[in-house]
């Protein structure tokens, strides 16, 4: 029986409660100081992009990069949601809007989204960067990929990986815990 997207979702979700749930006391609050600062680079790269009037770049575009975007969450973006109490219900009906924003925007906060989408930066919010802050994103996406391996490391998965790639893959047997 092939699994939806939503269906996908609410199973890896719940799994990755769980996942954090049956962590050791010290590895737990590793995982969650780690976690933390995976939001907190997010939010330094966010605004950096928006000082540059991201804002004015993307409303002329009309957000094309957010479209058909149901891949770009992984599972530590999601997991990080988790920790934070922020976990938004997703809409995979609504294509080709991303599952995870509207026609008018993202629905979570620069901390909450895809490390893929904080990290994408088109040709023209490129051309507006200063020397200066391109120091700063190349500093903090190396913080982002550190936080990445040391969550894997922590949980034993693959937190890179998109979630609902990472969902398909743990659910072929509907017995198994998710
Ligand atoms: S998650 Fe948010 S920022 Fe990323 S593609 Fe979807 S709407 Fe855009």
């Amino acid at each position: 029986m092939s699994v939806d997207d939503q269906e996908l979702w609410k199973r890896a979700t719940a799994r990755l409660t769980t996942l954090r749930a049956d962590l050791a006391g010290d590895v737990e609050l590793a995982l969650t100081t780690v976690l933390t600062r995976y939001r907190q680079t997010k939010e330094v790269l966010a605004a950096v992009i928006a000082d540059v009037d991201a804002a004015d770049v993307c409303r002329e575009c009309r957000g094309a990069c957010c479209l058909n975007g149901k891949y770009r969450i992984n599972v530590c973006d999601v997991l990080a949601c988790i920790a934070a109490e922020a976990l938004i219900t997703p809409d995979f009906s609504q294509k080709p809007v991303c599952p995870y924003g509207t026609a008018s925007g993202c629905r979570m906060e620069p901390g909450m989204r895809p490390a893929d989408c904080i990290l994408f930066i088109c040709v023209a919010i490129d051309q507006k960067l200063s020397p200066s802050a391109r120091l700063i994103l190349d500093e903090q996406e190396r913080v982002l990929r550190e936080c990445l391996h040391e969550a894997s490391r922590l949980t034993g998965e693959p937190l890179g990986t998109p979630l609902l790639l990472w969902a398909g893959r743990n659910t072929v047997n509907p017995n198994l815990k998710m």
